[in-house]
């Protein structure tokens, strides 16, 4: 839940504090990789690529099998710091293990020490590109070149947002005091509860968002683009029969604006009819972007399998991608399910199916010694 609301927080802060604590550690490793050959070269049985839940699962269960992986957290890639979308938010409170829930960049940091403390190797530089054409596969970022046996693609993903007058996370703005992209993570806070709450988007994932809404919020208003949804007819249905849900077409955000004389938190939206051009008022104190994501593949550069939308395709059932030795975890890789403790469990996954992999060119080399 993000929306413990403190009339005193500046949520604002929680972010740039983030920054500063890492751009602190970044120059630390700057000024030690200063010291070091221009573009390094690393050989590894592994290297992981990101920061999030999936990366540094991934990274303890692997260097725990004694595969001193490498990892590289990044440095503001996609404009995330790294530990990845859970240092964007505040109390995260459905991840097992933490009754009284734990600040997401504190989690994070937690994920990042436990990596560090089975020996995995980090450095705070993004990847650029990658040439996975050729065993070992090659992995370029900044100083360094790691040469790899094999990689775990964990770069996550980013949730779009609009840019629209009292949607940012400045001062002026709503982002995370009423504004949220991911109602699972945020919808049962206390400040939506019975309250009128609003959701953008067609797809299956507003559908979906809305219905899940509906068991805290007074009524759900879907606020899209267009006459039409694209979500699939199932879930169409599943929020079209819900009596609590109803539909503003082809209408657009113009505005949020806070709630009363403080206006700390969301108080409503300016909305646009995009057919007449009126602009009409909506009384409302949550609103969920559900509008996409966009997955962090493009450093790939085609090299690996992805689908229409961006995503790393994998096998079902695996963390295997198009390249064998490839694996892929978290966000990256799911557009279902998005939630730390999936991603998480994927890293897992992605570390086993890596060690297995590993053991497999083993056991052939031994073959052919
Ligand atoms: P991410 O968390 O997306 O992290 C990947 C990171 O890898 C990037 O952010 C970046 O730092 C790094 N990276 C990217 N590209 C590169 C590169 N080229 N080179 C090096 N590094 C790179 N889930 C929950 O379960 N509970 C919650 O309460 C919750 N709250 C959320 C609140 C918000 C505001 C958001 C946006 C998401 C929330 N989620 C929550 C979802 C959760 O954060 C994600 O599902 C999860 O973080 C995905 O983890 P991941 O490991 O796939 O990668
Ligand atoms: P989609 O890309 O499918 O849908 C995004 C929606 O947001 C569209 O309706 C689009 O409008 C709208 N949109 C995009 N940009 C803007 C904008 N700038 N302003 C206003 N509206 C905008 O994303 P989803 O996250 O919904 O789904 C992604 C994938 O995940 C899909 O393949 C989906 O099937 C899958 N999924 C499946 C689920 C399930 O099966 N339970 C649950 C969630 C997702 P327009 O239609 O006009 O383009």
């Amino acid at each position: 839940m993000k929306f413990r609301f403190c009339p005193n927080h500046n949520w604002s802060k929680l972010f740039t504090a983030a920054r500063n604590f890492v751009g602190a550690r970044r120059a630390s490793t700057s000024s030690a990789s200063a010291a070091m050959a221009d573009n390094q070269i690393l050989k590894t049985k592994l290297c992981i690529i990101g920061s999030g839940p999936a990366a540094h699962t991934a990274a303890v269960y692997a260097a725990r099998a004694e595969l001193k992986p490498i990892l590289f957290e990044g440095w503001m890639a996609n404009d995330i710091a790294p530990g990845g979308q859970l240092t964007t938010t505040t109390d995260v409170e459905n991840f097992p293990g933490f009754p009284e829930g734990i600040m997401g960049g504190e989690l994070m940091e937690r994920c990042r020490q436990q990596s560090l403390r089975f020996g995995t190797e980090i450095f705070t530089e993004t990847v650029s590109n990658v040439d996975f054409s050729a065993r070992p596969f090659r992995v370029f970022a900044e100083s360094k070149t790691v040469v790899a046996d094999s990689i775990i693609v964990a770069t996550g993903a980013v949730a779009k947002r609009l840019p629209f007058t009292g949607s940012g996370d400045g001062p002026d703005g709503y982002w995370n005091r009423g504004i949220s992209a991911c109602a699972v993570c945020d919808g049962a806070a206390p400040i939506f509860r019975n309250k009128p709450l609003a959701v953008i988007g067609g797809g299956d994932s507003a559908m979906e968002e809305a219905n899940f809404l509906t068991k805290y919020g007074s009524e759900v208003y879907i606020i899209h683009r267009r006459d039409s949804f694209r979500a699939s007819k199932i879930m169409q249905s599943k929020a079209l029969s819900n009596s609590k849900i109803k539909v503003i077409w082809n209408s657009a955000v113009v505005e949020a604006y806070g709630e009363g004389d403080s206006k700390r938190v969301l108080g409503g939206l300016k909305v646009k009819n995009l057919v007449t051009e009126e602009v009409s008022d909506l009384k409302v104190n949550g609103l969920f972007f559900a509008i996409g994501h966009e997955p962090a593949t493009k450093f790939l550069d085609g090299q690996l399998e992805l689908d229409s939308d961006g995503y790393v395709v994998t096998k079902p059932g695996t963390t295997k991608t198009s390249v064998e030795g490839v694996f892929a975890a978290g966000d990256v890789q799911d557009k279902k399910y998005r939630q730390a403790i999936t991603a998480a469990g994927t890293g897992c996954m992605a570390a086993l199916d890596a060690e297995h992999f590993l053991q497999g060119i083993g056991l052939q080399q031994d073959k052919s010694d």
